[in-house]
């Protein structure tokens, strides 16, 4: 109610109050501070500032609303339906206020009159409004109708007086709806934009061409502003705003260009030496052949590593696809060349199994690996910083415990990110930053359309891994509920018996790690002495300690294990060719990208691999539904982030549980584009910034300095490293 007091009193305050700076001559311009933006003042803007991140008039402007209200449609009070919600116009008769208590609310009664009749509208506790309601004034009203007893009736609706010659705002035609914040009423910001738009919007920067404008069809920046808040048609609105989406995707494509740029204008300060016949050896030396796609890898980055410049290079592949081999074929020219190669991985399981497996490949070349991860005992620890510090360590593989300040290296060269997307963007800068200035590889398997590739990675080179290595069949996966569990586990004990070996996964306890282990623990206690008493089971959780964990890593990869109950940890990159099952419990749980990853443990060797998704889908849950429907359908990475994309929206797709994800790459910082729905606009908004760039690479003409100026605006300072991969 207090707001609603406050709200009143702006409503009465603001056609007479003048603004508190003349905005126009205010000097600062868009910049101003928003407290000086009529109908602000201090209070208000703290709540814009807290609330919303709006600092700054223009801030202000480009507050898009989150959806818009057509009340443009009038109705005659005579056509009024019961309960559907509607715009009216009409003029105040009679008001009445009373209490029907002593003590009890006031409550304001009008009667509103069109020419087809009466409407009888009622606000409880608003006693100021009698001010408000003078008879004979002209209203729009909106609002709920009531018919009842005979009486057509709105409770508390919005409206706004007609007469006072200004523009309406809130009722009678499109009205925007903010993202708001406690104290701030819907009116009261829309207001406040409004006036915003007046003063102000005639001052926003035109620094798109005049061409591109035409090219798509533009209207003017102060058009569009104007359009995109309280725009004339809903058609209009979505005009303004597709110019406006424009150019959020033109500035970052422009960002992630001249990025680019110069980072091939930046001269290489590694140089590797004659590796001999070190890396020729190795690929002799592989139980398999490589495929295409990873000589196609291996002979770009090892060009790369020759050029002269240093690598910025992501190598994208499904799971399973063979990216480990072509890391360490990477690692290894560096090694071979004099320089030190450094690995960094996610989670402290998938760098102990990389150090494994990397140990098994280059030990017999005589190339000295070293694992370096928190959960080391002090000794060794200090030994292996001893080894990355004075050069004896040729591969250094770890954790983010490789960027800690005491981890010196002797000379780095080459820095390879596995499953970057669950770094940040800090943490990838922190071990490029251990060297002069190192070539650096990133590494994902989650694949993404090209489109949004082009966004994320705008300024690295590409290369993928478009095939899996030959003879792998199709995971066969399966959706059951929970009734069928026997059955399921059934399944399970027929593979072992067979000889292969299985994942169960435990539900995703997004809350607390502790308890997800717990569960585990639980769990594999259970099966172990019921279902499958008789087979080995163990688990595997980020709780244990290292010793542990790897402990069970081996005894799983020596086959001594046949079952591993294990919580989200196995998620990324564990590789054990000899199991053939995973079975994910409450799978309803998972986002379908995790699922997709989850399933990637198996399917690894020859055998036929299985996925069994538990869970019980509720009946009204159509995307859960179809997410796991996805995952059954399709075991193609391509085709599951694009189903992502549809089902949950770009900002998760690459988004881990913490958070990270898309932010890391500076694309959260879009305000107004939607990936998900803009992502059509990327390559024109691409291939305009191109042509622009070569023009004028440095952005000094007179034509594009405001371009440059809004760069600045839009990505400048932290955001613009943000934006950088790597
Ligand atoms: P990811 O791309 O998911 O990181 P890995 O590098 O873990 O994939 O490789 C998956 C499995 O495929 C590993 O067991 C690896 O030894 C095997 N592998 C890699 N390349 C080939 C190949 N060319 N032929 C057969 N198996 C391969
Ligand atoms: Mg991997």
């Amino acid at each position: 109610m207090r707001a609603a007091a406050r709200e009143a009193n702006a409503i009465a305050t603001s056609h007479t109050a003048p603004p508190a700076v003349p905005a126009r001559a205010a000097a600062a311009g868009l910049e101003t501070l928003v407290q000086y933006a009529r109908g602000v003042g201090p209070q208000r803007a703290r709540l814009l500032l807290d609330g919303l991140g709006i600092a700054t008039v223009r801030d202000l402007l480009y507050h898009l609303p989150r959806r818009l209200d057509d009340r443009s449609h009038l109705r005659s009070i005579y056509d009024l339906q019961h309960g559907a919600v509607e715009t009216i116009q009409g003029v105040v008769g009679q008001v009445r206020q009373f209490r029907p208590r002593r003590r009890s609310l006031v409550i304001t009664k009008a009667a509103i009159t069109d020419d087809s009749g009466v409407l009888q509208v009622v606000w409880y506790n608003q006693p100021y409004l009698a001010r408000l309601l003078a008879p004979g004034r002209r209203l729009i009203l909106h609002g709920r109708v009531q018919r009842r007893a005979g009486e057509i009736q709105m409770i508390a609706p919005e409206f706004e007086p007609l007469d006072d010659g200004e523009d309406t705002l809130h009722v009678g035609r499109i009205v925007p709806v903010y993202r708001s914040t406690d104290g701030l009423s819907q009116r009261i910001l829309r207001r406040i934009v409004f006036h915003a738009i007046d003063d102000y919007a005639p001052l926003v920067e035109e620094w798109l061409p005049a061409r591109v404008r035409r090219r798509h069809g533009f209207a003017d920046q102060e058009a569009a502003l104007r359009q995109a808040h309280f725009p004339d048609t809903l058609d209009a609105q979505e005009q303004a705003r597709r110019r406006m989406v424009y150019e959020e995707l033109f500035l970052l494509q422009l960002l992630l260009l001249r990025q680019k740029a110069r980072a091939e204008a930046e001269p290489r300060t590694v140089r590797y030496g004659d590796a001999g016949d070190l890396v020729a050896r190795f690929h002799q030396g592989l139980a398999f052949p490589l495929t295409q796609a990873q000589h196609r890898a291996i002979n770009e980055i090892a060009g790369d590593l020759a050029g002269p410049h240093p690598m910025n290079r992501l190598l994208q592949g499904d799971v399973g696809s063979g990216k480990t081999v072509v890391a360490a074929s990477a690692l290894l020219r560096c090694a071979g060349g004099g320089a030190q190669g450094a690995l960094m991985a996610p989670t402290e399981i998938l760098a102990g199994q990389h150090y494994l497996t990397l140990r098994g490949l280059l030990d017999p070349l005589g190339v000295t690996v070293v694992l370096l991860v928190g959960g080391l005992g002090r000794a060794a620890r200090a030994d292996a910083l001893q080894k990355t510090r004075d050069g004896t360590a040729d591969i250094v593989i770890g954790t983010h415990a490789l960027i800690e300040e005491d981890v010196e290296f002797h000379r780095l060269g080459l820095v390879v990110v596995d499953e970057q997307h669950r770094f940040g963007v800090g943490q990838r800068a922190a071990l490029r930053a251990k060297g002069p200035r190192p070539d650096v590889l990133v590494m994902t398997a989650t694949p993404i359309p090209r489109t949004l590739a082009l966004t994320l990675y705008g300024d690295l080179e590409v290369s993928t891994l478009d095939e899996l290595p030959p003879g792998r069949s199709p995971i066969k996966t399966y959706a059951r509920p929970t009734a069928r569990r026997p059955q399921v586990y059934e399944f399970v004990r027929a593979q072992v018996a067979e000889g292969r070996q299985a994942y169960i996964v435990c539900p995703l306890i997004e809350e607390s790690e502790k308890l997800q282990a717990e569960a585990a623990v639980d769990l594999a206690a259970r099966l172990s002495n019921d279902l499958f008493r008789g087979l080995r089971v163990e688990v595997l959780h980020g709780r244990m300690r290292v010793e542990e964990r790897e402990a069970a890593m081996r005894a799983l990869r020596a086959g001594e294990i046949d079952i591993l109950v294990a919580t989200t940890v196995i998620e990324v990159g564990i590789d054990i060719p000899n199991a053939s099952v995973m079975v994910i419990e409450d799978a309803d749980r998972f986002g379908l990208s995790q699922l997709h990853q989850l399933r990637g443990r198996v399917g690894r060797g020859a055998h036929q691999a299985y996925c069994i998704l538990v869970a019980d889908p509720k009946a009204d849950d159509d995307v859960t539904a179809r997410r796991l429907q996805a995952m059954v359908e399709t075991t193609d990475g391509f085709q599951i982030a694009q189903r992502d994309l549809e089902l949950r929206g770009a900002g998760e797709l690459l988004g881990d549980r913490r958070g990270g994800g898309l932010r890391q790459h500076g694309v959260t910082d879009l305000r107004i584009a939607n990936l998900l729905r803009d992502h059509g606009w990327l390559e024109g908004a691409r291939r305009d910034a191109r042509e622009i760039l070569a023009q004028d690479p440095a952005l000094e003409s007179r034509e594009h300095r405001g371009m440059a100026d809004a760069l600045r605006r839009r990505f400048g300072g932290a955001s613009a490293e943000n934006a950088r991969v790597g």
